[in-house]
């Protein structure tokens, strides 16, 4: 059976953090597809047309990964793309409530789709992209945190 693996987030912006569970997902699935949320109701600080061009710039390379961008639940966005896995990093035990959840209830309305964690790695598990915006609201240099095309746009 082909692994394709669903990640949505939101990535407003994209991190250090996603781009390595995207690299390390690709050693274990077949195909990636990175799910770009519209996430209207979150009022991202990026268009979600500029999360989705961020993220094909820094995916470009990698031939098993695809960025597309969806404004539908998630179950059926996953079942539309004839999808099995849900992708999710997890970096501390401040994210596994949300995420237990989620996973739960995802696996009610769809039993087919399982959820996937990815922990995060020890460099990147402090990376936030809500930490990020405040950084860069306040002209601090995000360059440590995110891909050299995600630290330009804020110079
Ligand atoms: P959402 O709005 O769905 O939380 P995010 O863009 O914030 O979207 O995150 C998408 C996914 O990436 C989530 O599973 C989140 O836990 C994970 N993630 C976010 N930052 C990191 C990080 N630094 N390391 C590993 N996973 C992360």
């Amino acid at each position: 059976m082909t692994r394709i693996a669903v990640y949505p987030g939101t990535f407003d912006p994209l991190t250090n953090g996603h781009v390595d569970i995207v690299n390390r997902a690709t050693r274990i699935f077949d195909e990636i597809i990175v799910a770009v949320a519209e996430s209207a109701e979150k009022q991202p600080h990026f268009s979600a047309d500029e999360r989705v061009a961020m993220c094909r710039a820094v995916f470009n390379g990698l031939k098993n990964v695809t960025v597309e961008r969806f404004d539908a639940l998630l179950v059926d966005f996953v079942k539309s793309k004839n999808a099995n896995i849900i992708l999710r990093g997890l970096r501390a035990l401040s994210d596994f409530d949300f995420e237990f959840q989620l996973a739960g209830m995802n696996h009610s309305m769809a039993p087919d789709v399982e959820t996937v964690f990815i922990p995060a790695s020890e460099a990147t598990s402090s990376i936030s992209s809500s930490i990020i915006r405040e950084i860069a609201a306040m002209g601090g240099d995000v360059s440590l945190f995110v891909p050299p095309m995600v630290a330009e746009k804020w110079r």
